[in-house]
C-alpha cells in the first residue's frame, strides 16, 4: 500500500509516497481503507522540526475511509462491521488512568496524537482502534469528514469545557479562515452566543459572514483589541479563543471583560508572550490552556453537524500524490478553511 512518510525532517521534500505493508489489526482494531485525509498546521511543524517525532513517521492525524476488516472484540464490543463508514478520532490514551477513565483523554500521561507522536493516518490502509473510530456523519462527503475532527474537537473543547459558552457571552475569535477558527465561530453560533472574529485580506470578510460571525474585524488594518472595545461598548468579550500566541496576545488580553477568560491552543506565530500580573488579578481574568480534545466532543460535534448547526470548511482537494503541494499551500496562509488530500 501507498503511505505519506519522512524519515527525516525539513522542506516539502522530505514528504516520501513509500509501499508499506497493510497493516495487520488487533482484536480490538479495525482495518480502514481510507478515503480523504485532512491536512492541520501540525503536519507543517511534525514535518520542519518539532522535537519528539518518532522517525520514520506516516504523517496525518485525521481520515474518513470504509472498514474492510474488524478485529474480533472490535465487533463483539463497538458493533463495527465491514463496509461501515467511518472517521479515526485523532487521538490515542492509555484507556485506564484516572483522567482516561474520567473520559478526559487529553489530559493522559500518555496522550498522543497519530501522525505526531505515533504513525499517522496518510495511507491507503490503517489500523486504528475501535475506541478511536467513529460513525462518518451521512451528510457530509469524505472530504468535509476528514476535515473535521481535530480542529473542530480543539475549538468545541476550549468553547464548552473549558469556557463554558453560553448564548449571553460575547466571544472574540481569531483566525476565522483557520480550522480552529471556522469551527470555533459555528461552535459558538450554535450556542447562541455573539461572536466577532478577525480575517486578514477584504475577500475574507464575507466567508466569515456567511460562517454566521457577528462582526468581523480585519486584523491586518485594525487593532483588533481596540475594535474590540468600540464593538463591547468598552466592555470587552467574554471568551477569547487564541491561537496566534505572541502576534496577537496583548490585543486578546486588551479584549479581555473584567472576569473574562482567555483559552489558547496555540502559539503559530510564537510561544513567548508578556502578562502584567497586577492587570490580570485585579479584572479577575483567567488563562486556560487547552490542546485537542475527546471522544465525548467529537460526539457532541456529530451532534450539531446532524442538527446542521455545524459543517466543516474546505479551502481546497489535493490528490495524495500532491502532498508537498498541499504543505506549500496550507504553509502559504491563503487558506479559508481545510486542506484535504483525497486517495484514489
Ligand atoms: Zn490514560
Amino acid at each position: 500500500m501507498k503511505a505519506i512518510r519522512i524519515h527525516e525532517q525539513g522542506g516539502v521534500e522530505v514528504l516520501q509516497i513509500e509501499d508499506l505493508p497493510i497493516p495487520e489489526i488487533e482484536s480490538d482494531e479495525v482495518l480502514i481503507r481510507v478515503e480523504t485525509a485532512a491536512l492541520n498546521h501540525l503536519d507543517l511543524w511534525v514535518r520542519r522540526g518539532i522535537p519528539g517525532v518518532p522517525l520514520p513517521i506516516i504523517m496525518g492525524s485525521e481520515a474518513a475511509g470504509e472498514v474492510i476488516r474488524v478485529g474480533e472484540r472490535a465487533h463483539n464490543r463497538f458493533g463495527y462491521k465491514i463496509g461501515d463508514e467511518v472517521i479515526n478520532i485523532p487521538i490515542h490514551s492509555c484507556g485506564h488512568c484516572p483522567a482516561c477513565l474520567a473520559g478526559q483523554e487529553n489530559l493522559c500521561p500518555e496522550f498522543k496524537i497519530p501522525g505526531e507522536s505515533m504513525n499517522g493516518v496518510q495511507a491507503d490502509y490503517i489500523a486504528v482502534p475501535a475506541a478511536y473510530v467513529y460513525r462518518k456523519p451521512e451528510s457530509l462527503s469524505w472530504s468535509e469528514a476528514a476535515a473535521f475532527p481535530l480542529a473542530s474537537m480543539t475549538a468545541y473543547h476550549m468553547l464548552v469545557q473549558k469556557a463554558q459558552v453560553k448564548p449571553e457571552h460575547t466571544v472574540l475569535v481569531y483566525g476565522a479562515s483557520s480550522g480552529v477558527g471556522s469551527s470555533a465561530v459555528q461552535i459558538a453560533k450554535a450556542f447562541g452566543a455573539t461572536v466577532i472574529t478577525t480575517v486578514g485580506g477584504a475577500e475574507k470578510v464575507r466567508q466569515a459572514e456567511q460562517l454566521g460571525a457577528d462582526y468581523v474585524i480585519r486584523y491586518d488594518q485594525q487593532a483588533v483589541g481596540k475594535v474590540v472595545k468600540e464593538l463591547t461598548r468598552g466592555q470587552g468579550v467574554d471568551i477569547v479563543i487564541e491561537h496566534p500566541g505572541q502576534a496577537t496576545w496583548k490585543e486578546s488580553l486588551r479584549a479581555l471583560k473584567i472576569g473574562g477568560k482567555l483559552v489558547t491552543c496555540g502559539a503559530t506565530t510564537g510561544p513567548k508572550v508578556e502578562i502584567d500580573l497586577r492587570a490580570l488579578f485585579i479584572k479577575h481574568q483567567q488563562i486556560i490552556g487547552s490542546t485537542m480534545g475527546t471522544r465525548k466532543d467529537i460526539i457532541e460535534l456529530v451532534n450539531l453537524i446532524e442538527r446542521r448547526k455545524f459543517k466543516p470548511i474546505i479551502a481546497r482537494e489535493f490528490m495524495f500524490e500532491e502532498v508537498a503541494k498541499a504543505h506549500e499551500f496550507l504553509e502559504k496562509g491563503q487558506a479559508f478553511g481545510k486542506v484535504v488530500l483525497v486517495n484514489k
